[in-house]
This record gives structure tokens, C-alpha cells and sequence, in this order.
């Protein structure tokens, strides 16, 4: 590429027809196991008020503090534009969604089973795994106390890996962080070992000790992993409501196979995120290993302007997953066909070969049939036709025309070719 030729955004990638068949499965292999479950799907826009995610994620977090694509919009007539920021996740933009539109509003409508998905956009350095703009995969229920439905997520989610062909390289990760009340008089006993060694933590979590604590016990830093070690554990400070919501989940958990690791450090960092967390691991791609990530999050309607609403979700990133199912190899081979059939057009025969190509369509339309356009020698209509991954070649040349039959040639099978009549066509392809 010259160096006139503009480039995309670093971190934010074309999908070409060559992948777009992987995304495509996953995403209808996703999709449909949400809907058989009864979950239907929502949509929000990609822009929202900046207010909206520093309140429903946090002032103190990794996202709001340093990822955002946050602009001011244009202004009316002497006023100044609003701050704007492109969605760097989906559960506030969709919390916003359910009571600006009522959903969560009146009895009736209390319930909610949510899924979504798109692009994601946070200002990160990009890795393997890691982009600025990326795809998740969202779910949110509302109205629902569990812990009967966090476990119905996490046995989706286990489906869904199974399905994929994936799990037996992924662990399931829980921990719970209680009520608010368990996690106030934790969050005391943390601030106070923290304060006792501050001088040995890394600079973003001494930041976080008075403001987000508990976001410290997922810092990424190792020295600061280290120290942590010896830190005081919420377990130990759960109250009876946390307790049997946590013994709860785990023991349907058990009674569904669901097997699970607990992990104390595993947190959300948030006042209105508690009880259940969870996060899907793999060690198959290096430091980005977590493709699924979710948890309750009872105070976050209220804290959007809702009225208490219980909470759950999780959103998984479709590149990670990518990344996993080719890594493994798992990826269906009969996805890459761009055709079924494909009609070989060899000579002036256009009419006839649009008229057989429209009745196979709509007589057949689970067929992909690509009909051959642009002319060019029988021996590279051919050449395309192998190309394009069709089980079958139909020929039909200005001899088949006159005769009225086209010539049926297998490309992967040991069959004879033959000629068939126009109209038993459908009869030989069905
Ligand atoms: P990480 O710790 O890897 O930064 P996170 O805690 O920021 O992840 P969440 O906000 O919980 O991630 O998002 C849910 C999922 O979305 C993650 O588990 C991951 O699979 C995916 N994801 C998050 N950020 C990115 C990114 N920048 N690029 C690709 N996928 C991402
Ligand atoms: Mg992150």
C-alpha cells in the first residue's frame, strides 16, 4: 500500500469474506441456543451520553478512567454540544434502553431475558485477543433474584462451550461478593491491609485504596498479586443472606454438572455489583484468557434512576472466542462454501441459464446456487465452480440448450456425470 492510502483505526479490523463464515456460525450458534432458552434479543445505539457510563460502570474503573472514545457533539445555536462517548460495554446502555421504554416499568413487564450484540469500542493497546473496537455477545435478565437464574446463565454459557466444541479447555470461575452489608464491613478490613502496604502496591491501586478497594484484588500487577495473598477474604465476612445465595448456587451448580473453581480474588469492583461473579478462563490464549465474564448486579437500575431491580448477566468477546475455536481446530469445514450448486454458463445462454437458476432458488431455497456471471472459458468456469466449494457443477452450454437438459457433474463424489431434463432438475438436486 502506498503511503497516500488511508488506513483503518489501529486496533479495528476489517472482517473479510474469508472469516466472516466463522463469525457467522458463532454468532447463529449463539444465538440460537439464547433463543431456546427464551431469551429475545434487544438493540441500543452505539453512541450514548458519557453520563451514562461513568454511572452505570463507574468513575473508578480501567474503562471510564482511561478507555473511553469519549467527543463533544455539535452544539444548537449558542449552546455547546453534549459529551458523547461510543459504548465501551452493553449492561448500562441497555439498563437505559429497559426504562426509557418501560420494559422494567409495571408488573407484567417486570421480567426480563435479554441478549444483544455488536461492537464494543475502549481506547486499549491492542494484542492478540485485545482491540479497540471488538464484539461482544451480551445477556441480561432483570427482575430476577436468583440464584435459580444466574445458574441457568452459567448452563447456557456451559452449553453453548460444549456446543462449540470448547469445553474442555475452559474453567468456570465463581465467586460471590455478597450483600452490600457484607461488603461494607469488608471493604473496612481491606482498605485498613491495604493502607498497612501501601508503599509496596502499584500506583493505580494505591489510587483505588479510598476510592474502589475491592478493584484493587483484580489489579494485574504481580508484586501487587503478591501482597494480596495475605489480604483478609470477603468469604469471611459474608452475612446469612450471601451465605445461602452462594451455597445455593453452588449446589444447583453441582446437581447440573456444572463443575467450578471459587476464586476469592475475582471481583466487580462496584457497590451496586454483588452476590454472584463469574468469569469463563482458558489458558489456550495467553494473557487475554477470559472469554466470558458476568455477574449480578442488583443496584444498578437504581442507580441509573430505576426503581430496585434485580440483575444478572454475562457478555462474552466474540474475537476471543474466534481466537479458541481456530486454535483448536474446531471450526466446522462445510462453512466456507460460498455454494451448494454452482451453474456453469458456457456459450450464449444467459435467458435459459437465468430462467433454470431462478427456479432451482425458488423451488430449492435451501440451496446456494451461484450462477456463473462474467463469461470466460469452460476450463475456468470450472476452475470456479471447484472454487467456490459446490458439491455440484451444472453445465449448460449452447448443446444442453437446444436439448433442453443441462449436464449434472459431481465435483467431490466418484459419480458419473449425466444430463437431466429441465424439468427434472429439481427432482435430481433435492
Ligand atoms: P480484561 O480483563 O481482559 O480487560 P474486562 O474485564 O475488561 O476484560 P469485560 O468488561 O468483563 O472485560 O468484558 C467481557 C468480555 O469481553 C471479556 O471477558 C472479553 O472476552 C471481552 N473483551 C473485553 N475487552 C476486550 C477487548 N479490548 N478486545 C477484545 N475482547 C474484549
Ligand atoms: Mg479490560
Amino acid at each position: 500500500m502506498g503511503s497516500n492510502n488511508i488506513q483503518a483505526v489501529k486496533g479495528m479490523n476489517d472482517l473479510l469474506p474469508s472469516e466472516s463464515p466463522v463469525w457467522q456460525y458463532l454468532e447463529s450458534t449463539v444465538i440460537d441456543i439464547l433463543q431456546s432458552y427464551g431469551y429475545q434479543e434487544i438493540r441500543f445505539p452505539i453512541l450514548e451520553k458519557t453520563a451514562l457510563f461513568k454511572r452505570g460502570i463507574g468513575e473508578v474503573t480501567d474503562i471510564v478512567e482511561k478507555e473511553m472514545y469519549t467527543f463533544t457533539d455539535k452544539g444548537g445555536v449558542n449552546k455547546s454540544g453534549e459529551s458523547l462517548t461510543m459504548r465501551p460495554e452493553g449492561t448500562a446502555s441497555c439498563v437505559r434502553a429497559c426504562e426509557q421504554n418501560k420494559l422494567l416499568f409495571d408488573r407484567a413487564n417486570q421480567v426480563q431475558k435479554l441478549w444483544y450484540t455488536g461492537p464494543m469500542f475502549r481506547h486499549e493497546r491492542p494484542q492478540k485477543g485485545r482491540l479497540r473496537q471488538f464484539h461482544q455477545i451480551g445477556v441480561e435478565t432483570f427482575g430476577l433474584e436468583g440464584p435459580d437464574v444466574d445458574v441457568e446463565l452459567l448452563l447456557i454459557t456451559a452449553k453453548l462451550w460444549k456446543e462449540l466444541g470448547i469445553d474442555n479447555v475452559v474453567e468456570l470461575q465463581i465467586n460471590t461478593l455478597g450483600t452490600k452489608e457484607s461488603r461494607a464491613n469488608y471493604r473496612t478490613a481491606l482498605v485498613e491491609f491495604l493502607n498497612q502496604h501501601r508503599g509496596a502496591l502499584d500506583e493505580d491501586s494505591v489510587s483505588r485504596i479510598d476510592r474502589n478497594p475491592l478493584r484493587v484484588l483484580d489489579s494485574k500487577n504481580a508484586d501487587t498479586q503478591t501482597i494480596l495473598n495475605d489480604a483478609p477474604t470477603l468469604m469471611d465476612y459474608l452475612d446469612d443472606e450471601s451465605e445461602a445465595h452462594f451455597s445455593q448456587l453452588k449446589s444447583l451448580l453441582d446437581s447440573q454438572g456444572i463443575a467450578y473453581t471459587i476464586n476469592p480474588r475475582l471481583v466487580r469492583g462496584l457497590d451496586y455489583y454483588g452476590k454472584t461473579v463469574f468469569e469463563w478462563v482458558t489458558t489456550k490464549l495467553g494473557a487475554q484468557g477470559t472469554i466470558c465474564a458476568g455477574g449480578r448486579y442488583d443496584g444498578l437500575v437504581e442507580e441509573l434512576g430505576g426503581k430496585p431491580t434485580p440483575a444478572v448477566g454475562f457478555a462474552m468477546g466474540i474475537e476471543r472466542l474466534i481466537l479458541l475455536i481456530q486454535e483448536l481446530n474446531v471450526v466446522p469445514k462445510d462453512i466456507f462454501r460460498s455454494a451448494d450448486v454452482y451453474l456453469v454458463v458456457a456459450g450464449d445462454v444467459q435467458e435459459k441459464a437465468f430462467q433454470i437458476s431462478e427456479h432451482i432458488r425458488s423451488s430449492l431455497p435451501y440451496i446456494r446456487l451461484q450462477m456463473h456471471c462474467g463469461g470466460g472459458s469452460f476450463k475456468s468456469q470450472m476452475k470456479k465452480a471447484d472454487k467456490s466449494g459446490a458439491e455440484i457443477a451444472l453445465i449448460l452450454g449452447e448443446n444442453e440448450a437446444e436439448e433442453g437438459v443441462v449436464s449434472v457433474k459431481y465435483l467431490r463424489e466418484d459419480k458419473q456425470q449425466h444430463s437431466v431434463k429441465f424439468d427434472e432438475i429439481i427432482n435430481t438436486l433435492s
